[in-house]
């Protein structure tokens, strides 16, 4: 995996910084990346992976961008609403940078095609809204041993986990929200500017997690508290009854 002069130039502020240099970029060359939620965590994460050079990313996302979404979705503008968010968001991917090569899918991910969805890719990072979507993209992750970055926000909470095989979100959520009815930020409501910091954040822990760089963050999780605005970190265990890691 080589970088064209074009690309040195481009990277040329990631290239000069020691912890990435151009082992690091390369690495990110020759990563491939699953997110499943082109909404509000979404719109932070695709332009920053994107610009970061990811080699290539799918974006997965069944929904159609509605008023509604522009307070924290600022992928889309308003001539855009009834277009399917995972178009226009590869769209965005060709205009910021060739380099990366983009698919796009509109299938809602559900258990049955999770598997297929996700397979292949080295990360899977996981901005959807529903506890019924989270779940199966959690399941399929454990089982294809593709490490899972989740985000999260509602209302003035946000959270971001990294799952490696053992905790994974089954032990941190356990099995009450497999339902489809679930509360979702739909009916809750959310800042925007709190996905956008949630989006942010979760792409630099990708972008660390493909290069390499920090502490391990498997297991922990980041709460960002957008009242108090203040971010706290604790350990999740690993349920030993959890049925999609445990051996109960
Ligand atoms: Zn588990």
């Amino acid at each position: 995996m080589t970088l064209s002069d074009e690309e040195l130039e481009r990277y040329a502020r990631h290239i000069v910084l020691p912890q990435v240099g151009g082992v690091g970029q390369r690495k990110l060359k020759a990563a491939s990346v699953a997110l499943i939620g082109a909404g509000g965590i979404g719109s932070a994460v695709i332009p920053a992976l994107a610009g970061a050079g990811i080699g290539r990313l799918t974006i997965i996302d069944s929904d159609v961008v509605e008023l509604s979404n522009l307070h924290r979705q600022p992928l889309y503008g308003e001539r855009e609403a009834g277009r399917p968010k995972a178009e226009l968001a590869a769209e965005f991917v060709n205009r910021l940078n060739r380099f990366v090569q983009v698919r796009s899918g509109t299938d809602r991910v559900v258990v049955e095609n999770a598997t297929a969805l996700l397979e292949g890719h080295d990360l899977v990072i996981d901005g959807s809204d529903n506890f019924a979507t989270r779940l199966a993209v959690s399941d399929a992750s454990v089982a294809l041993g593709i490490p899972l970055l989740s985000a999260a926000a509602v209302q003035f909470q946000g959270q971001v986990v990294l799952f490696r095989s053992r905790p994974c979100y089954r032990c941190f959520v356990g099995d009450a929200f497999d339902a489809d009815d679930c509360d979702t930020c739909a009916e809750q409501g959310v800042l925007g500017a709190l996905t956008a910091t949630v989006g942010s954040f979760a792409a630099l822990v990708a972008i660390n997690f493909i290069v390499g760089i920090g502490e391990d963050q498997a297991g922990k999780l980041h709460l960002l508290d957008g009242e108090k605005l203040e971010w706290r970190t604790m350990r999740i265990p690993p349920d030993p009854q959890c049925r999609t890691c445990g051996s109960g």
